[in-house]
């Protein structure tokens, strides 16, 4: 046996194994992206560094061996620092978006891409589902949002972007009940509201499907604030609007109309309520008494978390911010119930907390075609008569289907994401102009390789050689120009008879993807 010490513990291991096999025995993690326990060593990805403690020297633990009275240490500020250069390099190459931007560009972070699939598959009901994860208000939004994300939509510069406002607006039209959102057990916790428009009211409906009981104060004699006292009928028809906000009603939201809070109203409301959410629409005057602090135009926040300067006191929409857009102000109330949560159940307020996101940025124009392999041909349908029809099934599934799916299919698996996230990592760190362009390719039906997304860590190749495939991958070039692909230029389905679908679930990142 092998006597060595890793982070002060004394552990003994068998001859011949490594320092991440010594590691792994103690239960320490150590990142790893090439390292893959069935397959020969093959050390490129440098993540799993360590450190001789007597020679200071950084080693790769997935290949160096273990010796008797080594001393190893697993994490310090140099090791943290020579992981995440290894992975800016990474990320310096890497050309693929792990979010698709019309989602980044939605204030409210909508899923587009899963609710089009959905669409195109027919199950309207759960497209419903995803889109009211994150937008309380999908009919009404669907008609009065300009659409931001409809101006990320990569589709755009190809032809015209994919109807996403529409599409979003057609899951609400065609439901005949809302997805019941699942509500969580009565945590008897109660927050108080003040104003009943867009962002007051996504905010009650997400705390209260959080389990935490919302109560609206509305100085008007009917909820909707500018949505119902400013838009005019023809853009936005209030039938629409309190259908909506009957079904927030119907998870258990309580209303009080025809209630003006002032000073003494806004003190009492503190002392009785968990926590209060100030969403009056613009700042006035007359809240200058309040206590908050405020520039005389708008109260002060954190931009995160909605924090006013008052204990348990959040404020969102235009008090916090004038002239904003309706679904920035409902992105605020779904975001503003994230930070109460986590204050009522005694975790750091952080608010909603973003993942790391790899952007492409603008495609080039040879990439066009590789895009529309996964969109279908169609012009962007147009019903007649934009302001009172919506699409109907068929338009939406042809619409649906133009999208190009431009989220990365493994969004949730992916290492080399995961550990830019632990890592902090920055993608401009290393970057450099000239990125080769995106490359798509398919074996029909079950898996897509994306050279741009990989990380030459070797896997597939040693996996598709191991399963004796005839053809399988192999590195082609050499150097700084070197890539994974298929020798003698085979079509995937030769060269991955066997192994199509194990290379996929093998590879650390979104390189290789099932279809499925
Ligand atoms: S491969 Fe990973 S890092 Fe790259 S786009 Fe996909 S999820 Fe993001
Ligand atoms: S093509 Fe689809 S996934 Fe891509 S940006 Fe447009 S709507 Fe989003
Ligand atoms: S495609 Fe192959 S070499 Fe590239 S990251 Fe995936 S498994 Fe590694």
């Amino acid at each position: 046996m092998i006597k060595l010490i890793i982070n002060d513990i004394a552990i003994d291991v068998k001859e011949g194994s490594t320092l991440l096999d010594a590691a792994t025995q103690l239960g320490l993690e150590i990142p790893t992206m090439c390292h893959n326990g069935e397959l020969e060593h093959f050390t490129s990805c440098m993540l799993c560094l360590v450190k001789d403690g007597k020679t200071g020297k950084l080693l790769p633990s997935c290949s160096a061996k273990a010796f008797d009275g080594m001393e190893i240490i697993t994490s310090d500020d140099e090791i943290r620092e020579a992981r995440k250069i290894a992975l800016e390099l990474l990320m310096s190459e890497h050309a693929g978006d792990c979010e698709a931007p019309c989602r980044v560009a939605c204030p409210a972070f909508m899923d587009i891409p899963m609710m089009n699939r959905l669409i195109v598959a027919g199950q309207f009901q759960q497209a419903l589902e995803v889109v009211m994860k994150d937008i309380a208000l999908p009919a009404v939004l669907g008609r009065i949002c300009p659409a931001p994300c409809e101006g990320a939509c990569k589709r755009k510069p190809i032809d015209q972007a994919v109807s996403i406002c529409l599409l979003k607006r057609f899951t609400a039209d065609q439901a005949n009940t809302y997805p019941a959102i699942s509500n969580s057990i009565p945590s008897g916790h109660k927050v108080a509201i003040i104003g009943a428009g867009p962002a007051g009211l996504a905010a009650a409906f997400y705390l209260q499907t959080n389990g935490i009981q919302a109560l609206v104060f509305e100085s008007n004699p009917l909820p909707g604030g500018a949505m119902r006292y400013a838009i005019v009928n023809a853009e936005l028809d209030k039938t629409v609007l309190d259908h909506e906000i009957d079904h927030i009603r119907s998870t258990g939201v309580q209303f009080n109309p025809d209630t003006k809070i002032d000073a003494s109203a806004f003190t009492t409301i503190r002392n009785e309520y968990d926590a209060v959410v100030v969403a009056t629409g613009n700042y006035s005057k007359s809240m200058d008494d309040w206590g908050m602090e405020n520039n005389g135009k708008q109260i002060v926040v954190n931009k995160n978390t909605y924090q006013t300067s008052l204990d348990k006191v959040f404020a969102i929409g235009n008090a916090n911010r004038s002239m904003q857009l309706a679904i920035r102000s409902a992105a605020q109330g779904k975001d503003v119930a994230i930070s109460i949560k986590q204050m009522l159940t005694g975790k750091p307020v952080k608010g909603e907390e973003r993942r790391f996101n790899s952007t492409l940025g603008k495609l080039m124009t040879e990439e066009h075609s590789e895009y529309m392999k996964e969109g279908s041909k169609d012009e962007r349908q147009a019903p007649a008569g934009f302001s009172d029809k919506g699409f109907d099934a068929h338009m939406a599934q042809k619409e649906a289907a133009r999208c190009l799916h431009c989220d990365c299919r493994k969004p949730n698996d992916c290492k080399l994401r995961l550990y830019s996230e632990q890592y902090d990592v920055s993608k401009k760190r290393f970057a450099y102009t000239g990125r080769k362009p995106v490359k798509k390719i398919f074996q029909q039906d079950v898996i897509v390789y994306e050279p741009g997304k990989c990380i030459k860590c070797g896997i597939c190749v040693r996996l598709t050689a191991k399963h004796q495939e005839k053809f399988g991958f192999t590195f082609i070039g050499r150097g700084f120009d070197v890539e994974i692909g298929v020798p003698f230029s085979q079509d995937l389905d030769v060269a991955l008879g066997k192994t199509a679908l194990l290379v996929a679930d093998a590879c650390p990142t979104g390189a290789l993807c099932r279809l499925d």
